[in-house]
């Protein structure tokens, strides 16, 4: 995706406003890349006709290229359709003991998870965890867990040979009731394939100990596949959720965006490796810049837009903050604003003055107003500019005759003048540091 992109973004290199036409040879592109990286073709579309509609017009950032801007805007819109609603992490695990049913297929990583999970409940959360194996299939399953358990210092139910899933199930709810624990953890046998079997199996344990969450484990690499699988499941079984597994490797993670569109469902945590704290709570940037494999793009977009508008406050901030504020200043703030887009863009960025940006509005000040009101600036002597405090009533009409104004519009702007100087006053005060910061949130 990376170099099929760059070629048609370095073909647009023109600054300003993002054309209908840029957007759309950026999102042809884009569109091959998110099917690349295993998007279903349904969502694809869906996806870049959204993207398509919020692009066009939109200001392209100085020192970036539109290409570029629309990368950025692409993720955005990844990591808007990926994110769920709440804490991915926060599982539903009140009203102990919490039952947690994880399914999936064999090999995507159930057991794995499982330990992960709960190694994460009791270290994070300090809960009291129990996990137990229903994978009656596999020698080993039972045995794997069972070791994992003594690595993380997890309880698990002890093994009896010959019971069914179901009435192991039955017997980890009552071992958690007995046991005093927070959680309990049911890690399923999984197939090839989705069968009717596994399937009928699952669904009987679910009707038995109605789990708080079920986990969907799948492989981060199977793409396509894993879409299906998800929708099966939930289908049949109905799920709280997804764990994305082996996302360390090369997977593009396009099967995430797809599940999340298909199935609504929220991809809850991320396989990191094959530690038993490889495992973090989903972070939609993250896939997002995988799947458009562009991650650093992204960053210099972002980086760009930071810095141009710490550079903005920070003038800013320094012409306010020198000595007291005068007629000059304020001329030199005005000429300022005329450049910046208007008074009201410029006092929204500033700290303590939404207020007065709205006074504006309510006035109707438009630029107009502005080039006015440094022609009565023009219109006052040095002395007169350099303490306002002098202008009386003489003085005003002298002033506003020269500039071919009203004394009410001097008025105006003198009260203006007052209420900027108040709000530096108060500024000074808090620090400039803090100020900065406040001015860039
Ligand atoms: P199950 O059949 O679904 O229970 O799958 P397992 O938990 O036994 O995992 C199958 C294999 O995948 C094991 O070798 C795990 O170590 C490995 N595995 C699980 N999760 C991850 C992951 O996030 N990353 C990597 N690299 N390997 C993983
Ligand atoms: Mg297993």
């Amino acid at each position: 995706l990376s170099e099929r992109l760059s070629g048609v973004f370095d073909r647009l290199t023109k600054q300003g406003a993002l054309s209908e036409e840029d957007v759309k040879t950026a999102l042809r592109e884009v569109r091959v890349a998110l099917l690349e990286a295993d998007v279903s073709l349904p969502v694809a579309r869906e996806f870049v006709k959204k993207v398509q509609d919020q692009a066009t017009g939109q200001a392209v950032t100085k020192s970036v290229t539109p290409g570029q801007q629309v990368v950025k805007i692409v993720h955005d819109a990844l990591v808007d359709t990926l994110r769920g609603e709440g804490d991915p992490g926060a599982l539903k695990i009140d009203n102990p003991p919490a039952p947690v049913l994880m399914v999936g297929l064999q090999g995507s990583g159930k057991t794995t998870t499982t330990g992960k999970l709960a190694k994460r409940l009791k270290e994070k959360e300090g809960k009291k965890v129990l996990m137990a194996s229903l994978d009656v299939y596999r020698p080993a399953a039972m045995d794997q867990l069972a070791i994992l358990g003594t690595q993380i210092g997890v309880d698990t139910l002890p093994i009896v040979k010959g019971q069914s899933p179901v009435d192991i199930a039955k017997r980890a709810k009552q071992q958690a009731m007995l046991g005093g624990y927070d959680v309990y953890m049911l890690d399923t046998a999984g197939r090839l394939h989705i069968d009717e079997v596994l399937m009928d199996e699952v669904e009987q344990v679910r009707n038995v100990v109605e789990p708080r969450e079920t986990l969907l484990v799948v492989d981060g690499l199977t793409g396509q596949v894993a879409v299906e699988v998800a929708e099966e499941f939930d289908a049949k079984i109905g799920i709280s959720g997804v764990v994305l597994t082996r996302m360390d490797g090369d997977g593009r993670g396009g099967a995430a965006l797809s599940m999340r569109a298909v199935t609504g469902k929220p991809i809850r945590y991320v396989g990191l490796g094959e530690k038993m704290d490889a495992i973090e709570t989903f972070e939609p940037d993250r896939i997002a810049g995988r799947i458009l494999g562009m991650g650093d793009i992204v960053a210099l977009v972002e980086k760009a837009q930071e810095t141009i508008e710490a550079e903005q406050a920070e003038r800013m901030m320094k012409r306010m903050m020198k000595g007291h504020f005068n007629m000059n200043d304020l001329k030199m703030q005005l000429e300022q604003m005329q450049q910046m887009g208007g008074m009201q863009g410029m006092m929204q960025m500033m700290p303590g003055m939404g207020k007065m940006a709205k006074q504006v509005e309510e006035s109707g000040m438009d630029d107009k107003i502005i080039a006015r009101q440094v022609a009565l600036i023009n219109s006052m002597t040095k002395k007169e500019r350099a303490n306002p405090a002098l202008l009386q009533a003489s003085r005003k009409k002298r002033i506003a005759a020269g500039a071919g104004l009203q004394v009410s519009e001097l008025n105006k702007l003198l009260k203006m003048h007052r209420q900027m100087s108040d709000v530096m006053k108060k500024m000074s005060k808090m620090g400039k540091g803090k100020m900065l910061k406040q001015a860039m949130k």
